[in-house]
């Protein structure tokens, strides 16, 4: 719940704002750009919504910010139950996103054999209830360490099996699927694995039917911890990456993944993202279950 004791004098006076707890992960600004926008180290309200559309998307940021930043005058209930929301076809944007992954994002794919989760959103009731009458949840893709979030929550509850990297397992030592190698690995038919080591050692991307590239945070190298050689094999194992995929344009869904402002890198990273290429997994699958 946002305090209007701590509200951000950027906002623009009015019925939403943003108070001083705000993370920037940029959620806010991805749904409702029309009414956010970045200042300094937060997001403050630019400009009030000027009609239903606008407003609709301003509670649902309200809904979706991962620290409760976001203050209004009327309820988000009904924006609440626009969650997920569709991003094209079967792959949707689950919302709720976590202050434990900084607010990265989560997506859910929708399958007859069996649902996707990439990445874990936080474990809300209202998600629960979706995500029951959708199906349910069989594989639970968890691109890095920082991105877990509620997994564990949501593996638990639809008793699905979490993929992450071997690299990566400390932060969910209880994984059904370990990843083995730096090698594309065949998930499913339509599910191809590239690790992309770089942002962490064990990040990975997945690549969903030859058109939607989930990237988690694999464009965002924070040179402190990486070093030159962590940002030069981060870049080479995003082209390399790109360049596995085969025909069509790639459609990076909502935003490249990474919870903290975009820098220049991340900006080249999604043109590459977004390049064409061949995509075939020529090596066998390199995966153990504990
Ligand atoms: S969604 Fe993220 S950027 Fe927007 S107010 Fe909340 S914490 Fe800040």
């Amino acid at each position: 719940m946002a305090d209007r004791s701590k509200r951000l004098p950027e906002n623009v006076e009015g019925e939403f704002f943003v108070d001083s707890t705000c993370i920037d992960c940029d959620t806010c600004r991805q749904l409702a750009p029309a009414t956010f926008r970045e200042t300094g180290s937060y997001s403050a309200v630019f400009a009030q919504p000027r009609n239903p559309g606008e407003r609709r998307a301003a509670l649902r940021a309200l809904a979706a910010c991962p620290t409760g930043s976001i203050g209004a005058r009327g309820s988000a209930r009904e924006a609440v139950l626009d969650f997920p929301l569709t991003v094209e076809d079967e792959v949707y944007y689950c919302g709720f996103n976590s202050a434990k992954s900084y607010g990265g994002n989560s997506y859910f794919v929708r399958r007859p054999e069996g649902n996707w989760l990439i990445d874990s959103p936080r474990f809300t009731a209202h998600l629960v209830r979706r995500f029951r009458e959708m199906g349910g949840i069989r594989c639970i893709f968890l691109t890095h360490r920082d991105d877990v979030a509620d997994a564990r929550c949501c593996a638990a509850e639809f008793g699905g099996i979490r993929f992450i990297h071997r690299k990566e397992l400390a932060a969910q030592p209880d994984a059904e699927q370990v990843m083995e190698g730096f090698d594309p690995i065949r998930l499913a038919p339509d599910f191809l694995t590239i690790p992309t080591p770089g942002h962490t050692p064990g990040h990975c991307v997945l690549l969903y039917r030859g058109a939607f590239l989930f990237t988690g945070e694999s464009s965002l190298v924070e040179p402190r911890t990486a070093g030159a050689l962590g940002i030069a094999r981060s870049v080479l194992a995003f082209v390399a990456a790109a360049d596995r995929v085969d025909g069509e344009t790639v459609r990076v869904p909502v935003r490249l993944g990474p919870a903290r402002p975009r820098t220049a890198g991340q900006v080249a990273a999604g043109r590459i993202a977004r390049a064409t290429g061949s995509a075939r997994a020529t090596h066998a699958p390199s995966l153990k279950t504990k």
